[in-house]
């Protein structure tokens, strides 16, 4: 089954909306969640007129201003001090993968509606002139472009299991990945916390079913633990991601059932169900299988995964303590190395 190729799902348990702090003029009271869609705008709002996000004339892709990429390289720093004892083997991708180990994960099964893959015109002179004169016309054009080999990555640690299994069989202990990766997802919103494009940090498990449990464990109260040093109001629950269609449902409800995946979720936008900032995903060994990932006796590996939300930790902190930096509690900006 593959009730767990995790996706952030929308958000929801409602939570109680904690003293959020009030930027740039920003009306925080919180309300029920009659009209979601009014808090996220003026958050968004807010966060471009402080030129922290720079519209790009897509709903959820925006530019970082200095003071947002600060804030989101503290959280880096935090995340690596917090799996300092991981001794994590660092891996860094593009964000884009093989068209080949995404079509082999099961995403298309999965979240068709969120993949991106990347097409190139490829055709003769004839086609390129057929093209300009559409584009000059106003006509859709995107069709004389074919699909090349890659594709977008949509979660930070996609690319590195074909990567790891490529080795052979793994080491008895198994192996623990950092991974840091752009990735994308197609959910255009208003809501600055769904973007297109944003950074998953991750550490990533693979090795025995036991190993796996162990270190989800581990990072759930990790995850607590960093929040609380963020002062961001918090709690962890059960969650499922957004499998496509009818028999997604199915596949959700299951996925819940055999808790594989958790969330950490934090009030981000006035009168809206509380975001998920963190995931904690026990994969079984669905990757194992698609990617003959071995253990070191041969099995089929398990695998999980701690992410962290880099764009909603940091939009999550700017709500709370405020858009001037030198307003956040000290022990805050010391737990983002020194802010
Ligand atoms: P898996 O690797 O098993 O697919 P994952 O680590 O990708 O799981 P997700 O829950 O899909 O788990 O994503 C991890 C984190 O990425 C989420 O908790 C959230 O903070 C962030 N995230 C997900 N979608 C978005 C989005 N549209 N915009 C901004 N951040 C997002
Ligand atoms: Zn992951």
């Amino acid at each position: 089954m593959d009730a767990n190729v995790s996706v952030d799902n929308a958000g929801a348990a409602p939570a109680t909306s904690a003293g959020l702090a009030e930027p740039a003029g920003d009306a925080a009271a919180a309300t029920p969640y009659g009209d979601p869609q009014a808090g996220q705008r003026r958050y968004q709002q807010a966060l471009i007129a402080a030129g922290l996000l720079i519209p790009s004339g897509v709903d959820g892709v925006y530019g970082r201003s200095a003071v947002f990429e600060a804030i989101a390289d503290g959280l880096n720093v935090a995340v690596s001090a917090l799996g300092a004892d991981q001794r994590a083997e660092v891996m860094r991708f593009p964000p884009a993968m093989s068209r080949k180990d995404f079509e082999a994960s099961g995403y298309l099964k999965s979240f068709p509606q969120l993949a991106g893959t990347v097409h190139s015109f490829c055709g003769s002179d004839r086609d390129h002139h057929r093209l300009l004169a559409r584009l000059e016309d106003g006509e859709e054009w995107a069709d004389e472009q074919r699909p090349t080999r890659v594709v977008l990555t949509p979660a930070a640690c996609y690319p590195i299991y074909p990567a790891v299994a490529r080795r052979g069989p793994m080491p008895p202990q198994g192996l623990v990945v950092d991974v840091l990766s752009y990735c994308f997802r197609h959910e255009p919103s208003i809501d600055p916390a769904r973007m297109q494009m944003f950074r998953q940090r991750e550490y990533v498990r693979l090795g025995n079913a036991e190993q796996i449990i162990a270190f989800r464990q581990l990072w759930m109260e990790r995850g607590q633990q960093l929040a609380g040093l963020l002062e961001l109001p918090h709690e962890v629950d059960v969650a499922n991601d957004p499998f496509f269609g009818r028999g997604g449902k199915i596949v959700a409800d299951s996925q819940r059932e055999l808790k594989l995946k958790f969330e950490l979720l934090v009030p981000i936008n006035e009168g809206a169900p509380p975001t998920a900032c963190m995931s904690f995903n026990y994969h079984m060994d669905h990757f194992g299988q698609v990617w003959e990932l071995r253990t070191a006796d041969g099995e089929p590996a398990h695998t999980g995964c701690v992410g962290f939300g880099i764009e909603r930790l940091t939009l999550a902190l700017l709500r709370h303590h405020g858009f001037d930096l030198s307003q956040w509690p000290r022990g805050v900006r010391a737990t983002l190395g020194g802010l």
